[in-house]
């Protein structure tokens, strides 16, 4: 039997698109609930430059009119998105999705290829971007034949491009402005896509996911009931491309008329200073920040008694962090949530009854109006307490792959439930755990071993500061386990040798014989994704021969 949600089913507007909603609708927009000086927005933590709910509809109108009527800009028309964060990044996503555009988000960190890639598969016609990715804007826009003056700036000034404020005066300047675009007739806000976001899902390539307005709103909706009351600012340091950032950072806090802050760039210090100046009291991080909040020396020069929660998402976060959170910061509650990008983010998430560390193991519980199912091995469905393969039902699971027939019908089966390759199992209360991500398994002789409990094992050890597990070929038991080490940095450069000896020794202690690591390589940082993912793939490339050999 599947797994229903424990919450009260949302009530779903199916006729409104992801702008009638947030900024027109008399029942959710901030606009119609709140007076002006109410009204939360997003602000740049640096500049300080800030747009209030209603600034914002107006400039993302002035835009989208000046991208239909300057530029041709269609329905189901691609915008890419290609900055760093930036208040300027939600204000083009809404213009772009006012007039029923899609918009696409990109990593900046992409080289050309990567971000060719991107325009191709997500079809782009329109390129946003920021002077500081200009040149691969640029290269990459020309590989998928974007004209220049399809090329503008969100933010700053470059001889030669348009930006967005300048889109603002041209919007402004026309006598009429565009209106906004309804879901066609006999047409749901599901079956409509506003956003592309890209996943290699359970496998290969990265793909190009279809995500519609009512995914957006669904998963809104989904997480409201469960999201503190006093969540009056949120952070957004989750980089905005990502769909963790899509949702709870930029149409979230409209929803809830909280106040975004958004971080430019990374550091630990810019972080913790706006952590400290905007007195913010929930922080969405992911793992690998999490991991330096108890490890970083610079955290100790910050009064941080005002936090009351840590948030997690994207990746799990192991056991010896959870508890070092917990020591750290007493006063603090923890929560996190489990889904991916297919999931237009939450499956799971901690409802406010669970946000205590004694649950920091556990996703959470299965979101309102969502069905889970944990398949096992031999293809039954698991009860209370077995582990499997979680599959989703819902209205956040997303339309599907772009142009990708034969990955979408692997992904999405015929009754709607997304595979997500992540093992996990429920408890009677309704708590799910993951206990691990098929999609890395690594066989050795057929039996399968799961990286995450090698690393987890092996940050146990109290020189090792991180370490990833991938997989590598072996003649004798097909694969095997292999341990890329980031050493504690007392560690002595030329001790590796003999540390590479030590910890195979240490996993072999703890750990049945068929799950011993065969190689360590030590290297200097895992590769991780924006999102906080180690990249398996990046590691492998990477990868020199093993120095430490059991
Ligand atoms: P993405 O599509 O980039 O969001 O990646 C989704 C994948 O990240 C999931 O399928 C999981 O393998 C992993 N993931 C996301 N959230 C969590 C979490 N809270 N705990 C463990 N793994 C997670």
């Amino acid at each position: 039997m599947p797994f229903k949600s424990l919450q009260n089913d949302i009530f779903l507007p199916r006729h409104l698109t992801t702008w009638q909603w947030l900024f027109e609708d008399p029942t959710y927009s901030p606009i119609a609930r709140f007076p002006e000086h109410e009204l939360g927005g997003y602000t740049n933590a640096v500049t300080k430059e800030k747009l209030n709910w209603r600034e914002v509809k107006e400039a993302a109108t002035y835009i989208s009119t000046a991208l239909v009527k300057r530029y041709g800009l269609k329905e189901q028309d691609t915008v890419a998105l290609f900055s760093q964060n930036t208040i300027w990044y939600p204000v083009a996503m809404h213009a772009t999705t006012r007039v029923g555009g899609k918009v696409s988000g990109a990593s900046p960190a992409y080289n050309v290829e990567e971000m060719t890639y991107a325009l191709q598969k997500g079809e782009a016609k329109f390129l946003m971007t920021h002077p500081n990715s200009i040149e691969v804007a640029v290269a990459a826009a020309k590989n998928a034949g974007i004209p220049k003056e399809r090329i503008f700036l969100l933010e700053g000034e470059l001889s030669g491009y348009t930006t967005v404020k300048d889109l603002i005066a041209m919007g402004k300047n026309e006598a009429e402005q565009t209106p906004y675009w309804s879901i066609p007739k006999g047409k749901t806000n599901g079956d409509v896509c506003g956003f592309l976001s890209f996943s290699s899902g359970t496998t290969g390539l990265p793909k190009a996911v279809m995500i519609a307005h009512q995914n957006v709103i669904a998963q809104c909706l989904q997480i409201q009931p469960i999201t503190p009351s006093d969540l009056r600012r949120v952070l957004a340091i989750l980089p905005a491309f990502h769909i963790t950032g899509l949702v709870h950072a930029l149409h979230l806090p409209a929803l809830i008329n909280a106040e975004v802050i958004m971080l430019p760039a990374f550091t630990m210090k810019a972080m913790l200073d706006t952590v400290v100046e905007y007195q913010l009291r929930e922080l969405l991080l992911v793992p690998p920040i999490l991991i330096r909040m108890v490890r970083d020396p610079i955290v100790d020069n910050y009064d941080l008694s005002h936090l009351r929660r840590f948030s997690s998402g994207a990746a799990p976060l192991s056991e010896e962090i959870i508890q070092l959170l917990a020591k750290k910061f007493p006063q603090t509650g923890f929560k996190q949530g489990y889904g991916m990008t297919e999931s237009c983010s939450c499956i799971t998430a901690h409802p406010p009854w669970l946000y205590d560390y004694k649950y920091a193991h556990a996703v959470g519980t299965i979101c309102a109006s969502t069905t889970v199912k944990i398949m096992k091995e031999d293809g039954t469905e698991a009860g209370i307490g077995e582990p499997g393969e979680i599959l989703a039902k819902g209205p956040q699971i997303v339309m599907g792959y772009l142009n990708n027939e034969k990955a979408s019908k692997e992904t999405f089966d015929g009754e709607g439930y997304l595979h997500t390759g992540d093992q996990g199992a429920i408890d009677k209360d309704g708590i799910i755990t993951i206990t691990d991500r098929i999609k890395e398994l690594i066989k050795v002789k057929g039996i399968g071993v799961a990286p995450a409990e090698l690393e987890d094992c092996l940050l146990g050890h109290p020189k090792v500061e991180d370490v990833a597990v991938l997989s590598i070929p072996d003649e004798y038991s097909g694969e095997v386990p292999k341990a890329y080490v980031v050493p504690q940095s007392s560690q002595p450069a030329d001790g590796s040798q003999e540390l590479g000896r030590e910890l195979i020794a240490y996993v072999r202690q703890q750990k049945v014989r068929y799950k011993a690591v065969k190689e360590i390589e030590f290297i200097d940082a895992i590769p991780k994704s924006a999102s906080g993912k180690i990249l398996r793939r990046v590691l492998r490339d990477q990868s020199r021969s093993g120095v430490s050999k059991g």
